[in-house]
């Protein structure tokens, strides 16, 4: 089992439409196939997928900070976004609010010295008016069906990760616990075969991009001849159904995009000079005695960030490409039961100009769009939707409270 550290401080106080390409399964056990698999357009729970997209608001935390610390610290930088109530929200007329006269870039508004999170990208996908409003005004509070499926990837991690508290003095030590976890993780793959919620940050296109990549183990022979790690992503559901297209696309898409910055980073490497100076840090920073003895601990001899950061882009550059196969899961929150699994082939032209459209809205190149006509079902269940002229019902009154149901279900 893979050692994972959570920081403490000393004050102790994260495709191309249906696809032909997409094979999608039920469990080995099930003897569902995908036409009798119900889809439905939106899910509480799938809503709280998205809405953690477009929260978007974390740092570029590990997991282990960002669930199981009480004294977790969020990283210096982390967003000035002012969190305020749905009702005032309603009372304003957002979008003119948020960017009218501000001619700053989101990315520098908003995540100045920061990376850019996958989250953050397939937020932007979902709905950049949504993600620009989120950005300025906030967004609602988690919900129970968020905290379920946030319970449920800290379960699944726990299978293969052990938690130790390791106490942080400066920025320079939390990046190197944070890489410290990655290469950490990637050894459990070499020698396990698999590990969770792997840290990965690169250099895409010009843009510090970090994910959290919920698995990767080595492909079966069955499926698939490419000796790449296969990339996972498991979304839980309060229902036993699929989601529709457009949130099947936004998982796919999320996928892609890891494999995009694995491959990035093991074809590319990872430019160290750049990395120390975008995020501020020094590289000749000797770390904290806690974090050295940490670092000695996983059998590496480190004394500074500089050399932590050698070994990340070290331990990256042996590896493979990721497999070309990407899998999607969907599991019942109720019994942990597979819904489905959807394989898919990584489609690099794709995902390419999606991330370019996404960083045009980031950049500030072009204005944000409102979530295309045909999918305009997403304001149901947009806390911004009283008040977006995106929204179908906004001269009427949308309902309080989004319905169990949507609509019925998608064909197939
Ligand atoms: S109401 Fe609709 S168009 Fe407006 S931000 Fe929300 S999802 Fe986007």
């Amino acid at each position: 089992m893979a050692e994972s550290a959570t920081e403490s401080t000393s004050d102790s106080s994260t495709k191309p439409d249906q696809s032909a390409t997409d094979a999608i399964s039920s469990p080995p056990q099930s003897h569902h196939v995908f036409p009798e698999i119900p889809i439905e357009i939106v899910s509480e729970e799938e809503m709280a997928i998205i809405d953690a997209a477009l929260a978007a608001t974390r740092s570029i935390l590990p997991c282990a900070i960002r669930s199981a610390s009480p004294s977790r610290i969020i990283s210096g930088g982390s967003p000035k976004t002012t969190i305020r109530s749905i009702t005032l929200f309603t009372k304003r007329k957002l979008s003119a609010a948020c960017s009218a006269d501000i001619e700053d870039s989101y990315l520098r508004r908003f995540r100045r010295n920061q990376a850019l999170g996958v989250t953050d990208l397939t937020g932007t996908e979902w709905c950049e008016k949504q993600m620009e409003n989120v950005l300025c005004f906030g967004r609602r509070k988690v919900s129970k069906a968020m905290k379920a499926g946030q319970a449920r990837h800290l379960q699944l991690e726990e299978e293969v990760v052990r938690k130790v508290r390791v106490r942080v003095e400066s920025n320079e030590d939390k990046w190197a616990l944070k890489l410290l976890n990655s290469i950490a993780g990637v050894n459990q793959f070499l020698f396990e075969g698999r590990t969770r919620e792997l840290l990965l940050l690169g250099f895409v296109g010009g843009q510090w991009i970090v994910g959290i990549i919920d698995e990767l183990r080595n492909a079966y022979a069955q499926e698939s001849s490419d000796t790449g790690p296969i990339l996972i992503d498991t979304k839980t559901r309060l229902r036993d159904t699929l989601p529709a297209e457009p949130q099947r696309r936004n998982g796919r898409l999320q996928l892609m995009l890891y494999k995009l910055l694995w491959d990035t980073v093991v074809k590319e490497g990872f430019p160290t000079g750049p990395f120390f100076d975008y995020f501020s840090l020094n590289r000749h920073y000797v770390l904290s005695q806690d974090v050295r003895d940490h670092i000695a601990n996983a059998g590496i001899q480190a004394q500074t960030l500089e050399e932590i950061v050698r070994y990340y882009e070290n331990t990256f550059k042996m590896l493979p490409v990721a497999n070309e196969q990407l899998l999607l899961k969907y599991e019942f929150q109720k019994d942990q039961s597979i819904i489905a699994e959807i394989r898919f082939q990584h489609d690099h032209e794709w995902v390419m100009s999606k991330y370019r459209e996404i960083i045009e809205f980031w950049r500030n190149e072009r204005d944000s769009e409102y979530t295309p006509e045909e999918e305009r079902w997403k304001c149901r269940y947009c806390q911004f939707a009283k008040s977006c002229p995106g929204n179908p019902n906004f001269e009427s009154s949308p309902p309080t409270s989004p319905p169990r149901e949507a609509s019925p279900p998608l064909p197939s």
